[in-house]
């Protein structure tokens, strides 16, 4: 149907949210699209490099055999930031045998959403991205100079039209490439950062679609900043003053008849609202990992920074992790704000849905709503620091009722190579601060 495309990358999503793959010539599309495509399983669980994971028992167990690449099926995504004429074309996991491979996060999502399923539900899902545009010439991650005055930005300040309008060229081209590839664009806003942005993607009944939607996203945001000459970054917290990139959540339950079945007419849900928001707290200590994967994300969890540290929720209360947005009774919904845009958009949606499904079969109720500053008060915490939400991830009592064991081993392992790489690296402020002067 697109003759112009001279080249299909052909590509997996991994646990880290990192799309990977093969630039396949377009002519041998059909190898893509009638599943005929090969990759290694162990691609799904490599770290943040893209390197094996030391003792992974799936690369060496099975001599690292190839998994069966099955095309998703959503049109191919072109893209116009490339030399010429390309399109993504998405792609998830099958073993050798045909079986659905379970350590693939897309397949996570859809085995949640098979079980809403069950109970004649289907959850509707919107995300909302931030981001960091940057000058990428040093070395650290600075403001970039604006596109219209040449100045480097410097001030922070929310909802600045002055700051949507010097980045309106980009933006346009990213609003172009949305629609190019199906990705359903709302508002842009001008975040609180120097050259931060948010951009809301609209509700879809369709989870998977949008997961598919904020990985396409996140890869066209870069790209087409690139071109523009900067760099765009989904970092949890570029910079350590600075606010953190977060990627917020917003979800409802429809039943077969497409009633939202939060609603009760009213400003506080359903029972059915309560028992999803019950489940959300319940997990959300074993769930931080996948909501903060990285050594970077805990620096975006601070107090008093828009983003949660506590277990809580509230009706329109921005403090908290768990908020109800107010409004028409109609678009009753739950916003999750833990996740960093650093994380993984299945395994976050997995990990939120699959809370709120466990909160719904058990009819847990939750803790009291929390009124006024959250920040102020004394709550139950995340996990303060990776290590410790690596632990509770692995130690949790419902990530076995979320996820396949398979995923969660690697996830754990994963995340613990990471980990490991990262303690051994000595840091330029030690250096600054302690080489000569103890
Ligand atoms: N940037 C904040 C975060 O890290 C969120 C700000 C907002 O409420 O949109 O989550
Ligand atoms: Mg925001
Ligand atoms: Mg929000």
């Amino acid at each position: 149907e697109r003759p112009e495309i001279e080249t299909i990358f052909a590509c997996i999503c991994d646990l880290n949210g990192v799309m990977r793959g093969k630039r396949v010539p377009a002519d041998q599309a059909e190898k893509i699209t009638s599943g005929g495509l090969r990759m290694p399983l162990s691609l799904l669980g490599m770290d943040i490099w893209g390197e094996d994971i030391e003792g992974n028992e799936l690369v060496w167990d099975t001599g690292d055999a190839d998994g069966l690449c099955d095309f998703t099926g959503r049109p191919l995504s072109p893209v116009d930031w490339t030399s010429r004429p390309a399109a993504f074309a998405q792609l998830w996991m099958r073993t050798e045998n045909g079986e659905p491979f379970p350590g693939d996060p897309r397949r996570a999502l859809a085995n949640v959403v098979e079980r809403f399923r069950k109970h004649g539900l289907t959850p509707v899902v919107a995300t909302e991205l931030e981001f960091y545009v940057v000058d990428p010439s040093g070395r650290t991650p600075q403001p970039p100079c604006s596109p219209v005055t040449g100045k480097r930005l410097d001030s922070d300040g929310a909802l600045s039209l002055d700051e949507l309008q010097h980045f309106d060229a980009f933006l346009n081209e990213v609003y172009d490439a949305c629609a190019a590839q199906g990705i359903p664009a709302d508002a842009a806003i001008s975040e609180n950062g120097a050259g931060q942005f948010e951009i809301n993607l609209l509700h879809v009944d369709d989870p998977l679609k949008a997961a598919d939607d904020a990985v396409l996203f996140k890869r066209l945001v870069r790209g087409i900043a690139r071109k523009h000459g900067f760099a765009a970054t989904f970092m949890a917290k570029p910079y350590g003053d600075r606010a953190g990139s977060g990627m917020h959540v917003h979800f409802s339950l429809i039943d077969d008849e497409g009633r939202n079945v939060f609603d009760n007419g009213g400003d506080e849900g359903t029972e059915l609202l309560r028992h999803a928001v019950a489940g959300l707290i319940r997990t959300m200590q074993e769930n931080t990992l996948v909501f903060a994967p990285h050594e970077n994300s805990f620096r975006r969890l601070l107090p008093g920074s828009h983003a949660p540290s506590s277990v809580a929720w509230g009706y329109e209360n921005r403090t908290v992790a768990i908020r109800i947005p107010g409004g028409s009774p109609k678009a009753r919904r739950i916003e999750h704000r833990v996740a960093g845009a650093d994380a993984n958009p299945y395994l976050v949606l997995a990990s939120i849905l699959g809370g709120a499904l466990l909160g719904i079969e058990g009819q847990w109720e939750p803790p009291a709503p929390i009124l006024g500053d959250a920040y102020s008060q004394t709550l139950e915490t995340l996990p303060p620091d990776w290590a410790s939400a690596i632990e509770a991830f692995d130690k949790g009592q419902h990530i076995e009722q979320i996820y396949s064991k398979r995923l969660k081993r690697m996830f754990i392992q994963c995340k613990l190579q990471e980990l490991r790489r990262f303690t051994r690296h000595v840091t330029d402020f030690e250096y600054h601060s302690y080489l000569e002067a103890v």
